[in-house]
């Protein structure tokens, strides 16, 4: 067959920016077709972010496990190569011949890495937990996440005591190597796939809503990082000001979104990602009270039946309003939030132990080299022949819309591929 490849036969054919679900399938998907990926992700382990929620809607599985069997696929497959911390530093040529140079950071960490976790053991040094949204602490020698892939742990040299190498001497396997420098690497690539994700819109901008003022104001990302059991407190739900659990949780949509001072936008996954954190919180504390505060519920397709399944049994308040105002009692903790009911134009007060912000989606387009093109908000419209954006860089999307769209996205990529074959 003329246009049949190998993995060694004519190099790598398509870069992938991102290693969180659509950058994974994107890169699954193009070498499914014979087609060989380089997978770059910025942090040290694949998976990004959906694999930090505690469950997944609808089925409200464990998003590890939909995770693993990517991993296994990519495990078994030659013609995925996929590089940790690394970004794409320049990029030139043309659609169907394009020279990526990537810059990699050092990891100090090699794969003798058994996970027996003695480095961290004698670690003296700590960092702020990113995955847990700073909520706790690692050691400068620190595993990235329980599901690590690749599974080895990673050093942190800015967050070292200095002239220290307790980890080195700990290390029976001649794991660690902390004088790694950072690398560069050339790869001729036929396309390039942006899969770089979403940021959460910073809560603090959103002054009214108190986070950052507040004790007990939460995020919906720490929250499924506290109900995680790789989490902060371990998995208990606890309001912040006294780790008691609460007894009442006020559930605030549109934190920011569909706001013309903040994000404009929807971001399509924030009512249901709240209605699943009602089903998560009601398990652990049957005696809490929930309140969903929202403008529209907005769970779109087969996702409406994740909703009527959730309010069926009315343990979730809806209050059809936006939240104006959230304000502490500093002798309690306690939030007083403020909401206008839409129906009947009345302001109502009511007392909380708690509230999750439903804080929307901001693209993450940084480090992208010019010719991917952002829309009015920031997500990249995909009208450039060989640079494509995939999941969320794209548009606002749960996770089975993410992997359709990295298909797509993938397919593109490929035709740019095909173009440039000779024809047999
Ligand atoms: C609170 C909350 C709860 C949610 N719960 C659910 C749920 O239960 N079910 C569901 O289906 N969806 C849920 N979602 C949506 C889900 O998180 C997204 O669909 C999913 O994360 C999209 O994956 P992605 O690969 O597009 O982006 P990401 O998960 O953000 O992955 C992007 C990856 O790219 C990397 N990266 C970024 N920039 C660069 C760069 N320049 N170079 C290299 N790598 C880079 C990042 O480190 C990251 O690993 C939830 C969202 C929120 C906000």
């Amino acid at each position: 067959m003329a246009n049949a490849r190998t993995p060694q036969s004519e190099g790598l054919d398509i870069l992938v920016l991102g290693g969180g679900v659509a950058g994974i399938s994107a890169a699954i998907e193009a070498t499914e077709a014979s087609c060989n990926v380089t997978l770059i992700e910025k942090s040290p382990t694949l998976g990004g972010r959906a694999v930090r929620n505690h469950q997944y809607f609808p089925k409200l599985c464990p998003p590890s496990c939909g995770m693993e069997i990517n991993f296994q696929r990519i495990r078994k497959n030659p013609r995925i190569h996929v590089i940790t911390q690394a970004e794409l530093e320049r990029l030139e040529g043309v659609p169907g011949d394009f020279q990526a140079t990537l810059k990699i950071a050092p990891r100090h960490v090699n794969a003798n890495c058994t996970q027996c976790g003695a480095c961290a053991v004698v670690c003296p040094a700590e960092r702020p937990d990113e995955v847990n949204c700073g909520l706790s602490r690692t050691k400068s020698a620190y595993l990235p996440s329980l599901t690590a892939y690749p599974p080895w742990y990673a050093i942190d040299r800015q967050a070292c005591v200095e002239g220290c190498h307790a980890c080195v001497d700990a290390c029976q396997y001649a794991a660690i190597d902390l004088q790694q420098q950072p690398e560069r690497k050339t790869v001729r690539v036929a396309a390039v796939v942006a899969a770089t994700g979403w940021e959460s819109y910073d809560a603090t901008k959103i002054a009214n809503l108190g986070f950052g003022r507040c004790r007990n104001v939460v995020t919906n990302v720490m929250m499924e990082r506290m109900a995680s059991l790789s989490g902060p407190t371990q998995g208990k739900i606890l309001r912040p000001s006294d780790d008691q659990p609460p007894r009442s949780v006020a559930f605030v949509q549109c934190a920011g979104s569909r706001d013309a001072n903040h994000l404009p936008y929807c971001s399509a996954v924030c009512c249901s990602a709240s209605l699943k954190q009602t089903t998560y919180l009601h398990r652990q504390l049957p005696e809490c009270k929930t309140t969903l505060f929202y403008i529209d519920l907005r769970t779109p397709g087969l996702l409406q039946d994740f909703y009527s399944k959730v309010t069926a049994d009315g343990s979730v308040r809806l209050i059809k309003g936006k939240v104006g105002k959230i304000e502490e009692d500093a002798a309690t903790g306690d939030l007083i939030v403020t909401a206008e009911e839409a129906l009947t134009g009345k302001k109502i007060s009511t007392r909380f132990d708690m509230a999750v912000l439903a804080t929307g989606m901001v693209p993450n387009t940084q480090g992208l080299p010019e010719g991917f093109h952002p829309d009015e908000f920031g997500f990249l419209t995909n009208e450039d022949k060989g640079l494509y954006g995939a999941g969320c860089v794209h548009r606002p999307s749960e996770v089975v819309s993410s992997i359709r769209d990295a298909t797509g996205a993938a397919l593109r990529a490929l035709q740019c591929v095909v173009e440039g074959l000779p024809r047999g």
